[in-house]
C-alpha cells in the first residue's frame, strides 16, 4: 500500500531546525576533538566578536612571564614588536600599567590596522589568558567551553586516586 506523507510548514521548519542542531552539534564535538587530541587544549572557544572593542582598550602586556609595572620597561619593549607602539598608557593599578591601543576607532568599536594587526589580535581570545591569570570580559562575545564536563574529569581524577596513582597533595571535595 502507496503510504503519502504530508510534510506541512510546521513539520519542514521543525526538520531543518533538527538538522540545523545536529550540525551546529557535530561541528561543537568535531572542535572539540581537534582542539583536545590535536592541539592539546582544554577548553574550545564558541561564540563570535562583537566588535565592543573592549580587549583593545584595556590591555595589560606580560612579557617574559611578567606584567610589564613601570614605563622605563614598555619604552624598551617598544623597539621589540611593532604591536607595542600602537599602545597608550592609560592607568597603573595593582596589576600593572593599562594600555589601550591607539589603533581602535573607539566609536565604531574596531580596529583601523585590521590586516596589519599582529598574531595576537588575530588570534584573541586564547585558552592561554586563563592560564596566564587573565580573564575575558562579560562583554566579550566569545566562550569557552570546556571539552571534557566537571563529572568526567572528576571520574578520571578519582579512579587515577583509587588506582594509587595519585595519592600526594590531592584533596577531593564534591
Ligand atoms: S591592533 Fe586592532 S585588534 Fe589589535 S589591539 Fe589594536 S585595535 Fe585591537
Ligand atoms: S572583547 Fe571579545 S567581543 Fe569585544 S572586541 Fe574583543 S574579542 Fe571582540
Amino acid at each position: 500500500m502507496l503510504e503519502c506523507y504530508v510534510v506541512t510548514n510546521h513539520k519542514k521548519k521543525k526538520m531543518l531546525n533538527n538538522l540545523k542542531n545536529l550540525l551546529i552539534n557535530f561541528h561543537l564535538e568535531f572542535k572539540k576533538f581537534f582542539a583536545q587530541r590535536i592541539l592539546g587544549k582544554k577548553y574550545v572557544r564558541t561564540g563570535k566578536c562583537n566588535a565592543c572593542g573592549r580587549c583593545c582598550r584595556e590591555i595589560y602586556v606580560r612579557h617574559s612571564k611578567s606584567i610589564i609595572k613601570d614605563e622605563e620597561m614598555f619604552y624598551k619593549l617598544k623597539k621589540l614588536h611593532f604591536f607595542y607602539s600602537y599602545l597608550k598608557i592609560i592607568d597603573k593599578n595593582d596589576i600593572g600599567l593599562v594600555f589601550k591601543c591607539t589603533k581602535l576607532d573607539e566609536e565604531k568599536g574596531i580596529c583601523t590596522a585590521y590586516k596589519h594587526r599582529a598574531v595576537i589580535c588575530r588570534q584573541y581570545p586564547q585558552e592561554e589568558v586563563f592560564m596566564m591569570g587573565g580573564f575575558i570580559s562579560d562583554d566579550c562575545g566569545f566562550d569557552f567551553v570546556p571539552i571534557e564536563s566537571f563529572d568526567k574529569v572528576f571520574d578520571k581524577i578519582n579512579k587515577q586516586y583509587q588506582t594509587g596513582k595519585k595519592t600526594k597533595n590531592f584533596i577531593i571535595m564534591r
